[in-house]
């Protein structure tokens, strides 16, 4: 017996450096703070402490019990307890999926985050080359670490860093001290690399469903940061109020792929009207969506999503088709309208095949190109060359072109040297703010174009002292809701004929007029 009981010591002393190794190694590894690893560790300290009582007692129970340690032990490290799968190797910091496990494991208690992305990160891993790139990420996330030793670090992917803990901590604070470090350069190869990033801070308010959710909600903050005109420092809050139109946007791209499929875009038609004469000259064509339970969807909304994912390509097509098939219907060539405006996105005007594409459709329906006018605004200036290309194409068949949203946002007059333009149209925030604050901005505006041959169309006209207001001004063309709201094109058809059977009657009564005053 007392020979077996040596036995047993020597194998339990010879479980010593076995145990200490595996607790070594995983206090060197990291893992997040799940609680199978809690478990884990727990599991090799329990085999360490019972090693001196096996010793002491000499009790079989003890053998027993250290042995099974060590075992499972054994089979947690090297099979079951993988660390690397929580871990992101450019970083060292934790990955998504140790993200993931985590808040499921957690859920329902309170966290808090704070969520940094590289700004633009692709175009900034196109333009400094991946071994550059990862170099950088990795020391943002050495620096992370050693930054915020209190909390987890993770990254996500795509330039997503996030410093997460179960314990609050100062946000604020948080993403200031990351603003002030991204201020200044990563070393990498003795080359200084700059990033910009964006922060979005949010907790266990928000009240997402699952990991995945949290992870979408900050993917879409910084997507929509990134799209931001003028990068904002201050982090934004993703709280209840953010989240529900981030889903909002969600169910707007999804109404959208249902409508461009489907073909279901609708076509509304606004009124333009001659300012001398108040007759209505023209129309432009505005996209409507119509989603059964989000109801009308504004262009505002749906047109940026659609640049973004690529079918406002599509959906300009059909735009443009369905205003091709209504005029050529004859009822509509009997209004004699002198044309429609078409809006061109920017995305559209960078397509090389857009000329030939829009030049069949007009063929097809037999509408005269000339009663086509097609708006462009500064912004689709991003590519000159493919752009003046397409022009040229489409004017030499009879398209003709009209500068959108004058006076808004960055215009200037690069546009009109460049482009073949016969008709600008001031923007309804820059005819507006002349009737909040009158100066002569507008007036000389207004007369330079004119001096130049353009002819001009204001926009957002509401009431009679703004139309006549801006026909002193030399205004040529007018269009707000002081003569009518878009409409569907049905409305429009029955809207123009109303019009034009009362302007035939006014006209008949002044021939009477004039009969009547010529007899006297
Ligand atoms: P836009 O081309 O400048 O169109 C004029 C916008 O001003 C329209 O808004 C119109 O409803 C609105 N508006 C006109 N008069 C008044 C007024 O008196 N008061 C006020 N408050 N608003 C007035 P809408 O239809 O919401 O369109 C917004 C923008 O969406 C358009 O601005 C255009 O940039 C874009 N968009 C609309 N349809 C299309 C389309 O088929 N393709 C493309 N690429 N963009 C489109
Ligand atoms: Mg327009
Ligand atoms: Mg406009």
């Amino acid at each position: 017996m007392d020979g077996l009981t040596t036995g047993f010591n020597g194998i339990v002393l010879a479980f010593v450096p076995i145990q200490a190794m595996l607790l070594a190694f995983y206090r060197q590894r990291k893992y997040p703070p799940l609680k199978r690893d809690r478990m884990f560790a727990l599991i090799i300290s329990a085999g360490i402490l019972l090693l001196p009582l096996c010793l002491m007692t000499q009790q079989m129970i003890f053998y027993v019990a250290s042995y099974a340690c060590m075992l499972v032990s054994l089979w947690n490290y090297f099979g079951k307890q993988n660390p690397e799968q929580f871990f992101e190797h450019r970083t060292g910091l934790f990955n998504r999926h140790a993200f993931e496990c985590l808040m499921q494991e957690n859920a329902g208690r309170h966290y808090t985050i704070v969520s940094l992305c590289i700004r633009n990160y692709l175009d900034m891993r196109e333009l400094y080359g991946d071994r550059q790139m990862d170099r950088c990420l990795t020391q943002i996330g050495h620096w992370l670490h050693e930054a915020f030793p209190a909390q987890n670090t993770f990254y996500l992917r795509n330039g997503n860093f996030v410093v997460q803990s179960f314990a609050p901590f100062d946000q604020a604070a948080t993403a200031d001290k990351i603003q002030a470090r991204f201020e200044q350069s990563w070393q990498v190869d003795d080359v200084d690399r700059f990033f910009d990033v964006s922060c979005a801070l949010l907790d266990s308010s928000m009240r997402a469903s699952s990991a995945h959710d949290i992870m979408d909600c900050l993917a879409m903050a910084h997507h929509r940061q990134d799209h931001t005109v003028l990068p904002e420092k201050t982090p934004v809050q993703v709280d209840g109020a953010y989240v529900d139109d981030l889903h909002k946007e969600v169910a707007v791209k999804r109404a959208l792929e249902r409508a461009v499929e489907n073909d279901g875009v609708c076509v509304f038609l606004q009124p333009i009207v001659d300012a001398r004469t108040q007759r209505i000259v023209g129309a432009e064509a505005l996209a409507r969506l119509f989603d059964e339970k989000l109801g009308c969807i504004s262009p505002v909304e749906f047109i940026p999503i659609a640049e973004k994912d690529g079918s406002i390509t599509e959906l300009g097509r059909q735009v443009f088709e369905k205003v091709c098939a209504f005029m050529s219907r004859p009822e509509i060539q009997a209004l004699n309208l002198d044309w429609l405006n078409v809006n061109l996105s920017p995305v559209q005007c960078m397509n090389p095949h857009l000329a030939d594409e829009f030049i069949a459709i007009q063929k097809r329906y037999g509408v005269p190109a000339e009663k086509i006018h097609l708006e462009i605004t500064e912004e689709s200036i991003i590519n000159l060359t493919t752009l003046q290309n397409q022009i040229a194409k489409m004017r030499a068949v009879g398209f003709r072109f009209v500068l959108d949203d004058y006076g808004s946002g960055y215009s200037n007059l690069m546009m009109v040297r460049k482009i073949p333009f016969i008709n600008i149209k001031l923007d309804m925030t820059f005819v507006r703010a002349h009737f909040q604050d009158p100066n002569t901005l507008l007036p000389d505006t207004i007369r330079a174009f004119r001096e130049l041959g353009f002819s001009i169309t204001a926009e957002g006209v509401e009431t009679s002292a703004m139309a006549l207001a801006l026909d002193e001004m030399d205004t040529t063309y007018l269009q707000g809701f002081h003569y009518a709201k878009p409409m569907p094109m049905e409305d429009f058809y029955a809207f123009m004929k109303a019009v034009k059977t009362q302007e035939l009657e006014q006209d008949e009564a002044e021939e009477d007029c004039m009969v009547a005053a010529e007899s006297v």
